[in-house]
């Protein structure tokens, strides 16, 4: 654990540093535990085996008119000290005396609490005078600092701030010592020569144009005068861009793995606290530890914690704190000079919501932009994390890639995993192919959870509803191909249709219409076969409604809206609580997409109404095997017509 040690070392070889609180936590933890008990037994005296308090007319009766009364000592004008004469003390009256003392004891024997000073003299005299003896018993005011009750007050103060010191122990001996005192530093990890990581540019799978990109700052800073020589500059900062799970973070410590400088490696919410101006002088402190190492590199993951625009209306929330570390950061990335070794590398997901004087040319300059893998890439990235499987020989990479369109490298990573796992479970010696797909279909549609549905009725209905997308979706001309319809729950959903989806950059009017009609039939269904709906269909519907109104209000695909489009790449608008177009347009859309749904039903259910023989086969055999694979669809359904062959042409 390289980062261990170094802490370590840190901690030892900085005499100047904060105070190691675990060396000081046990002679404190000692000292305060000795006060308190000093402080409860100073209670326990005063309230415990102390004088008696007495009333007046018991020292009165009992003991003035006796004279027995040696002397009264009044302290602080609020209670009286009795002393009793010792020639007295032994006599049996006064025999709870001679337990609590001894004869000798010079007192106070009880106390009075006096209410005020005057009437207590006035008693006092007034007793005397119809006493026996002619003797007054001599009275004397003592002012006195009274400890007890000071410490009374203190014990709570001391109390707290003795679990405040105990918390703090603790802290230190977790390994956070000088946490307290570091809080501005900042908490980037710091990979060396020493401590490199062991992440090379060939764990990172495709991404070949974002690598080269990359492999050339490596080069910057290892042969900096070949390109100064020329004059160039060589760039500050480089924005990785990209979906989460691309492999923006791996690419990042593949640098750290191949540039053999020191790497410093931290996220863009470490900069953010509850503290203010603690994000700035971190950002600070990164930058002049940076310098203090050159030739280094800074990586500042999901920057967009810190770097979201400045100019965004946000009613709700002021975040000074984070415009102040952004600016901090600005201010240092222009700071430092032109070729000073230190390269700054920051990763997103949203590049849309950054403070434009972040990308401006001088700061983060240089986008490199990472894609979801195409078919090739995701082989490739197979192929890297299939490596330290115990494979078996049914492995065909090719397939699966092909099963995955649209994953990203962290969910094939994942799959890797998933299907070793269940391997394991299933006590195979190999991961087999069967195993891989069971892991693909996990992380798809989440666990399968076979007696989710207990009554016959819920089960015919959705064999009715899944049977109604497989149908429709099998003629319709632009849905991707069917490859199987299952009726076991899994995650969420109480039964599927998977598809094979086409890897496509943009879609057609008409295939977004197909893609509706296709999720509409199993509603259709449901209202064909019993001629009442149920909530089953809440998914399909959200996902249709959604897909209309991005047709018609963003995607220009509609025709009496015509070609406008109301979205805002910039992300103004989902702040702003009114809408960029007029009441009179909103009604527009609004009929629009809803004319444009009941057509797409309507069309559904004139399909499923001519095919409705197969429906009924179709769900009779789902009812029975639960899970329905292609060549069985084929038998029901005939093989899909030429246009869907052509399109599976394409995709293979
Ligand atoms: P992000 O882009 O969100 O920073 P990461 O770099 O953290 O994504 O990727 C998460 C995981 O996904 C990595 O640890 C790695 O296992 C896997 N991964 C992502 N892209 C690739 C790739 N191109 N090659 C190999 N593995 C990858």
């Amino acid at each position: 654990m390289p980062d261990q040690n170094k802490h370590k070392s840190e901690q030892n070889s900085n005499p100047k540093g904060p105070p190691n609180l675990k060396k000081i936590r046990k002679p404190l933890f000692w000292f305060y535990g000795i006060l308190f008990m000093i402080l409860a037994s100073l209670l326990f005296t005063r309230y415990g085996s102390g004088p008696r308090e007495i009333s007046w007319l018991e020292f009165e009766q009992e003991m003035l008119i006796q004279n027995d009364v040696e002397k009264i000592e009044v302290i602080n004008q609020t209670v009286a000290n009795i002393y009793i004469k010792k020639e007295k003390l032994s006599s049996s009256k006064y025999q709870e005396l001679q337990n609590k003392f001894n004869l000798n004891s010079s007192g106070p024997h009880y106390i009075i609490q006096i209410g005020s000073l005057e009437g207590f003299e006035k008693k006092l005299e007034e007793a005397q005078a119809s006493a026996l003896s002619e003797d007054k018993v001599p009275v004397r005011y003592v002012n006195q600092i009274d400890w007890t009750n000071i410490l009374y007050w203190i014990l709570p103060f001391a109390l707290i701030f003795f679990f405040w010191m105990i918390l703090l122990g603790r802290m230190a001996s977790k390994g956070r010592t000088g946490a307290l005192f570091n809080f501005t530093k900042s908490t980037a990890k710091i990979t060396t020569k020493e401590t490199k990581s062991t992440i090379t540019f060939d764990d990172v799978a495709g991404l070949k144009e974002a690598k080269t990109e990359i492999m050339e700052i490596v080069d910057f800073l290892k042969n900096p005068e070949h390109y100064t020589k020329l004059g160039a500059k060589i760039p500050r900062g480089v924005m990785l861009v990209g979906p989460p799970g691309t492999g923006k973070t791996l690419l990042a410590k593949a640098v750290a793995g191949e540039a053999k400088v020191p790497f410093f490696f931290l996220s863009g919410s470490e900069f953010v606290e509850m503290f203010v101006g603690v994000g700035a002088s971190r950002v600070r402190d990164l930058f002049k530890q940076a310098k203090a190492n050159t030739p280094s590199i800074i990586f500042i993951d999901e920057i967009d914690a810190v770097g979201r625009s400045r100019n965004r209306a946000n009613f709700f929330q002021a975040n000074d704190e984070r415009e102040n570390t952004l600016n901090q950061l600005l201010a240092e990335l222009d700071g430092f000079g032109v070729n000073t070794g230190v390269i700054v590398l920051a990763a997103t997901n949203r590049a849309d919501i950054l403070d434009k004087a972040l990308l401006r040319p001088g700061r983060f300059d240089r986008h490199i932009y990472l894609e979801l893998p195409s078919k090739d890439e995701r082989i490739e990235i197979f192929k890297v994390h299939i490596r330290p499987l115990k494979k078996a020989k049914d492995i065909n990479i090719e397939e699966m890639a092909s099963l995955c369109p649209g994953f990203s490298g962290a969910d094939i990573a994942n799959i890797c995993n998933e299907a070793a796992l269940i391997a394991a479970r299933k006590k195979r010696n190999h991961v087999h192919q069967e195993d891989f797909l069971m892991a693909r279909d996990r992380i798809v549609g989440g666990l399968e959870r076979k007696n989710k549905i207990t009554s016959k009725k819920e089960k015919e209905i959705i064999a009715y509803h899944e049977a109604g997308h497989a149908v429709a979706s099998w003629h319709l001309r632009h849905v991707d191909s069917l490859m199987k319809v299952t009726i076991i729950p899994r995650g969420k959903s109480l039964g599927s249709a998977w598809y094979l989806p086409e890897e496509r950059q943009i879609v057609t009017k008409s295939q977004f219409i197909d893609q509706i009609c296709a999720s509409l039939g199993g509603r259709v269904a449901e209202e064909i076969v019993f001629g009442d709906v149920s909530s089953g269909a809440l998914d399909d519907l959200e996902k249709v409604t959604k897909q209309a109104y991005s047709m018609v209000a963003y995607f220009g695909l509609d025709e009496e809206i015509g070609p406008i489009s109301f979205y805002d790449s910039t992300g103004k608008n989902e702040q702003q609580l009114v809408k960029p177009y007029s009441e009179d347009m909103a009604q527009k859309i609004d009929e629009e997409v809803h004319k444009l749904i009941t057509t797409a039903y309507e069309r559904t259910k004139k399909l499923l109404l001519d095919h409705r023989e197969e429906l009924e086969t179709l769900t009779q055999l789902l009812i029975k095997k639960e899970v329905v694979e292609k060549d069985e669809l084929e038998n029901i359904m005939g093989k899909r017509k030429k246009f869907s062959n052509e399109h599976k042409k394409q995709h293979q």
